[in-house]
């Protein structure tokens, strides 16, 4: 009697936990985590240029880390990236296309090496970041990108703070910094 009741509890649990993810999932058409807003969605204002997409383009504007970073899906070693430590007012933009990635009101300090925020920046409920499953080098991870040019950000992870939960892993080298006025 006692097993079956705990059974049941169990599979009441696992329902509801499904149940509870497949609303979030849904609402936010993300499969890979579970936010609670839109992440493949696009703020109207920023318009992809098609001109700005060419590998001679990102070649001749990006340094090469950046460059490596942001059109290689390189990782910049921890705690060398120039916004690890940076607190100052205002938000963080794609460095290759300037769409608005990051407030700094969600950045946090995470320990990792890495700028990590709690959440992507949102303007009238929509933001530039986007996420796919990222199964290279033998782990299952969340790709961050920029919905814009499609820049490699970083990764997400579902470890950060309250409220979001959330844990945006940036490399510096493919941010910029807007200092707000
Ligand atoms: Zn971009």
């Amino acid at each position: 009697m006692f097993a079956i009741r705990q059974l049941s509890r169990t599979a009441f649990g696992f329902v509801a936990k499904q149940t509870e993810k497949a609303i979030v999932t849904q609402a936010c058409r993300c499969t890979y985590v579970t936010h609670t807003r839109g992440c493949f969605s696009t703020l109207k204002d920023v318009e992809p240029d098609p001109s700005k997409t060419s590998n001679s383009y990102w070649v001749k504007k990006l340094t090469p880390e950046q460059y490596n970073v942001t059109r290689e899906k390189g990782t910049e070693p921890p705690f060398t990236g120039k916004y690890v430590y940076h607190n100052e007012k205002g938000s963080y933009t794609c460095v290759c296309c300037e769409a608005p990635l990051f407030s700094s009101s969600t950045k946090f300090d995470s320990g990792t090496g890495w700028p990590s925020f709690s959440d992507a920046y949102y303007k009238e409920g929509q933001s530039n970041v986007s996420c796919r499953s990222d199964l290279s080098y033998g782990m299952v991870r969340t790709e961050a990108l920029c919905k814009q040019c499609n820049a490699h950000l970083g990764h997400v992870f579902e470890d950060g703070p309250k409220p979001t939960g959330m844990r945006y892993c940036i490399n510096s080298a493919s941010l910029s910094f807007k200092k707000a006025t």
